[in-house]
């Protein structure tokens, strides 16, 4: 019997290793028993330094299929790997697939597997925007509502499954709340990346102790509108007179530059895309992150640090709710004045522990065990 773990991007990486692991440990997935996992590479993120790294400093296993899709639009990209996923689930049967988070790659799992009358179980399920403009929005939504098993990280998410009419008496699915995979992650990791990253020290400007903010950039809305890119930019420059700013560029963000014939003043420190481990240090130490990156808003909460969301609005509102987090959007004033604000005013205690306790991953392979093979 096997279970299919589908991946393709670089949160979805770290989000399986959590599952995998737990897998492992609750003898399901190794190989020793009647289950095994099959972990499918969709190819969505395929730069070494987007890809690879994360399965070496994870220990993730190799894929066992690795499907090569990326660089399509929308629609291309999700049809290319719903046809591959629904051959290779043709040949192998798998009794699940595990799908995460709001990717094509999530998208494309979900509905091939769905097609089949094989069960899907999304990690990350009921995370709304409310606004599908966004493409992930999409992917969420529908993901959800072809879903068997939903694991959602909040209870906001609960309650938006529930307001859908996915979550409720006398449903067939499973739908359970199991707090954060990327906390498990982060607790998993988090010394180790302390102990053995060298990026700080490579980094004259941060390097002994000194402040720094961090900054990550790459939703669509963000990098492909170039006011919203401009005024992020701009904003940037300004918070780099006050510290460093470390901005490790996602590919996108850098193509978007590129286009829009834009950059950053040279107080800004550019570095490529790091590996989790070198991230995770640098979050760990950093006196504020600036992002609109889902999984490191939370990991700023995980590591302590207060951090600026460029956007407006969060899936996540229990990082605002509990002080750990404010919304920008990306108005240059507002965005200047809320760092301002998180790096020189005394947050008020904020609550560090709105998401779950790093068992997350423990609580979904032991549903997914009882409920598929008892
Ligand atoms: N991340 C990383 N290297 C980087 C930037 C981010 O390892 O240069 C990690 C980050 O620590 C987090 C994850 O990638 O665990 C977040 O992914 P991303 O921001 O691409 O996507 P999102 O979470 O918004 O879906």
């Amino acid at each position: 019997m096997k279970i299919f773990n589908i991946v393709g991007a670089r949160p979805q990486f770290i989000k399986a290793a959590v599952i995998s692991r737990a897998m492992e440990k609750l003898g399901l997935g190794s190989g020793q028993g009647h289950v095994s996992e099959v972990l499918v590479h969709t190819g969505q993120h395929y730069q070494d330094n987007m890809s690879r790294i994360f399965f070496e400093e994870l220990e993730l296993p190799a894929p066992r299929y690795d499907l090569g899709i990326h660089h399509r639009h929308h629609g291309a990209m999700t049809g290319r790997m719903m046809e591959a996923l629904e051959d290779l689930m043709l040949c192998e049967r798998p009794e699940a697939v595990i799908v995460y988070g709001d990717t094509n790659s999530t998208l494309a799992g979900a509905l091939s597997a769905s097609k089949l009358g094989i069960p899907v179980a999304h990690v990350e399920a009921g995370m709304r925007s409310f606004k599908r403009s966004m493409p992930e929005e999409i992917n969420r939504v529908i993901t959800d509502h072809i879903s068997t098993f939903l694991f959602c990280p909040t209870k906001t998410a609960l309650e938006n499954l529930e307001r859908e009419g996915i979550a409720g008496d006398g449903r067939a699915n499973i739908v359970s709340m199991t707090g954060d995979v990327m906390l498990d992650a982060f607790l998993y990791y988090k010394d180790r990346a302390v102990a053995t990253s060298r990026i700080i020290e490579k980094i004259p400007a941060i390097k002994d102790g000194k402040r720094y903010i961090l900054a990550t950039v790459h939703r669509a809305e963000n990098t492909d509108d170039p006011a919203r890119l401009s005024a992020i930019i701009e904003s940037l420059n300004a918070l780099a007179e006050e510290l460093p700013v470390v901005w490790p560029l996602h590919p996108r963000t850098k193509t978007a530059l590129r286009k829009a014939g834009m950059q950053a003043d040279t107080k800004v420190i550019l570095l490529d895309p790091l590996g989790y481990l070198d991230m995770i240090a640098l979050e760990c130490l950093a006196s504020l992150v600036v992002t609109d990156s889902g999984g490191v808003q939370r990991e700023a909460c995980f590591a302590r640090v207060p951090c600026v969301i460029l956007r407006e609005e969060t899936e996540w509102p229990e990082l605002i709710e509990a002080g750990c987090a404010l919304l920008s959007g990306v108005d240059r004033e507002r965005i200047l004045s809320t760092a301002f604000h998180l790096l020189y005013q005394e947050p008020a205690g904020p609550d560090w522990h709105v998401l779950g306790d790093g068992r997350a991953g423990y609580r979904i392979v032991d549903t997914l065990g009882s409920c598929l093979f008892g």
